[in-house]
């Protein structure tokens, strides 16, 4: 794989990983609970425009106790407030108080009566402590009622906020609806119930409630700008008038003394003051009457979501540059975080964990993984940069020589009357050294044509055999300096190579002139050129210094020396190899490398034979 490639790969595997850890992250307890604050967050944030309560309360509060006798006392009074109640044409009457037991039986006779009297009566029941069935009114109370209701609420299991409601509650077959459901059907007619796996319609309303999802509905309880006007029990019967309040309204009967109620829960407003559950299905009720449903997105919409983030800023990483790729992560970042609000302001809850840890994770991890690419980048140019500074110093440095031999000789003629002899001496001398200078100013444009693609390669057949004997020839003085010795026993008579004569000459050359520098005096370099099934195979091996792996990775890079050569004392520019490379992909062919530290190297151009055997041996 290239690199780049190999890099955008981890890249990505890095983003599919914090996607993954989000989504993990999100399922836990700690996701859920963010998901919990910030649902309160946004249901204190978005207010639905106001409306006129339906309901009305009929609270038993602490000054309706204390004048009653408590809890125990409250039959006579509640009889005497639901005859005054009645008298106004309440739409129906919800009773939060579960009349389970005896009192005295004149009273509950009195109670009766009223409740007899009372149209569209929902009495509240609850499941026995052991959900194996109900509690319900006494009998006598239950015959006046037209529905019994049940009180639970479904606090959450993290923080014991009520949010939702169950609309339904069963003990075996014995099902009852939630006492708010059963007011609402009633104060609406009557109307039928009719069941579906995901909702519930009440006469045309239809409200989300899974049945898998337990029947909940969660509450949209009334903001501050809507107030569910409350009676005291007291006050209504020290002043009658006060009936009126409850004409055609829906009454919700029950003790509002936080002392005296047990049934009290914390919700998305209440900052730390509970709700009393008369309260509490008051407002489940007002969210049925003003179809106030908060929906919860299906989880696959918010998976998509979430993989689309994460999926837009990897995007955004790797193909922008850092400051605008900063710019667009951070609105990605904002869409994230305001998606959950505009759906819940379309009355959809959606999740706020999932999308916002999946964003962050993978800004964080694109963000530095890009910056780190980039210091990298940074980091290899200006190494690439001091190269390539120490080459021309090099190469500047080289010029000088042939230069300077020509200087002096031209001047050295110009001035001087030499004999014939002596001035074709030096003319021979300036001819060589401006030749010299030629090739090496050759070689330095040819680098730059190759790497830039423009140097047209000639397409050629020659013996290679020829070729290296050549190559040979021209290393042979390098090569007696150091008494190497060049074994060219290996080469096989036939082998011919097709492409550009001179670059491969070039190629070859290198690295018999590389093989020679880099090993100690009195060694020997091998030559070896073979033809195996499709490939021709030449290779040059030595005694030298060596390289390590991580060495061999790099040679061919662009003014790389190894720190061996560099102690070598033997000059060079490190650009040598990636010439030879350039040259070699030109062809088509490869070069492999096998080579130890202390021990030798060896060199081997893979050529793809483009003249078939048979042809060759004719030839
Ligand atoms: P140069 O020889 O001018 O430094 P090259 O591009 O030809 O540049 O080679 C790059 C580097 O590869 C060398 O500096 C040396 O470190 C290493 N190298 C090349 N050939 C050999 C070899 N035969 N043995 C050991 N090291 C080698």
């Amino acid at each position: 794989m290239q690199p780049a490639a190999r890099q955008n790969a981890i890249y990505w595997a890095l983003l599919a990983a914090a996607f993954a850890v989000a989504l993990t992250a999100s399922w836990t307890s700690f996701g859920a609970q963010i998901d919990n604050d910030a649902y309160d967050t946004m249901f204190r944030l978005y207010q639905p425009p106001p409306w006129q309560p339906q309901s009305i309360l009929l609270a038993i509060d602490d000054r309706s106790l204390n004048a009653y006798g408590g809890v125990p006392g409250l039959r006579k009074p509640l009889a005497e407030a639901l005859e005054l109640i009645d008298a106004a044409a309440p739409k129906a009457v919800a009773v939060d108080i579960i009349l389970a037991d005896r009192t005295d039986p004149k009273i509950d006779a009195r109670l009766e009566q009223a409740l007899h009297a009372t149209a569209n009566l929902v009495l509240a029941c609850q499941l026995l402590p052991d959900d194996s069935g109900w509690e319900d009114p006494l009998p006598i109370f239950r015959a006046q009622a037209a529905e019994l209701g049940h009180v639970h609420a479904e606090p959450d299991e993290l923080d014991s906020v009520g949010r939702s409601i169950p609309l339904e509650k069963a003990a075996g077959h014995d099902r009852r609806w939630a006492l708010s459901l059963a007011a609402y059907r009633l104060s609406r007619g009557g109307a039928q119930i009719i069941e579906s796996p995901r909702d519930l319609n009440v006469g045309g309303v239809v409200i989300p409630s899974t049945f898998a999802g337990g029947r909940l509905m969660r509450i949209r309880y009334a903001p501050p700008s809507v107030k569910i006007p409350r009676v005291s029990m007291k006050d209504l019967l020290d002043h009658p008038g006060l009936a009126s309040w409850f004409k055609g309204k829906v009454v919700f009967a029950g003790v509002t003394s936080q002392i005296a109620a047990k049934d009290w829960l914390f919700t998305p407003y209440s900052a730390g003051r509970p709700m009393v559950g008369v309260e509490i299905h008051a407002n489940a009720f007002e969210t049925i009457a003003q179809g106030l449903f908060i929906r919860d997105a299906p989880p696959w919409t918010v998976l998509a979501f979430s993989l689309l983030l994460v999926v837009a800023l990897g995007v955004t990483y790797s193909r922008l540059r850092p400051l605008a790729a900063n710019g667009l992560g951070a609105a990605i970042l904002v869409t994230a975080h305001v998606t959950p609000y505009w759906f819940f302001t379309h009355r959809i809850f959606f999740s706020f964990a999932t999308p916002v840890s999946a964003a962050w994770l993978s800004l964080i991890t694109a963000g530095s993984y890009q910056f780190l690419i980039v210091r990298r980048r940074l980091r290899l140019s200006e190494a690439d940069r001091d190269r390539y500074r120490q080459t021309i110093h090099f190469v500047t440095h080289e010029m000088r020589t042939p230069l300077t031999a020509i200087q002096g000789s031209s001047e050295m003629m110009s001035r001087y009357a030499l004999p014939e002899q002596k001035r074709k001496q030096i003319a021979d001398l300036i001819n060589a050294e401006s030749k010299r200078l030629g090739r090496m100013i050759e070689m330095f444009l040819n680098v730059e044509r190759l790497s830039a693609g423009q140097m047209e390669l000639k397409k050629e057949t020659f013996s290679a055999r020829e070729l290296l004997a050549a190559c040979v020839q021209r290393a042979l003085p390098l090569a007696e300096r150091k008494q190497i010795r060049i074994l060219t026993a290996a080469l096989a008579e036939d082998l011919v190579l097709a492409g550009d004569r001179e670059l491969m000459e070039y190629a070859f050359y290198n690295l018999l002139t590389n093989a020679i520098k880099y090993s100690p005096p009195r060694t020997q370099v091998t030559l070896a050129a073979v033809r195996k099934h499709d490939h021709s195979y030449i290779s040059v091996e030595d005694q030298g210094i060596g390289m390590d792996q991580k060495e061999v990775k790099k040679i061919f890079q662009k003014f790389y020396r190894t720190k061996r050569a560099e102690q070598s004392g033997e000059v060079g520019t490190g650009i040598g190899l990636s010439i030879v490379e350039q040259i070699i992909t030109q062809h088509s062919g490869t070069i492999e490398v096998m080579s130890r530290p202390g021990q030798g190297s060896r060199f081997t151009i893979v050529l793809p034979a483009s003249v078939p055997a048979a042809v060759v041996k004719q030839s």
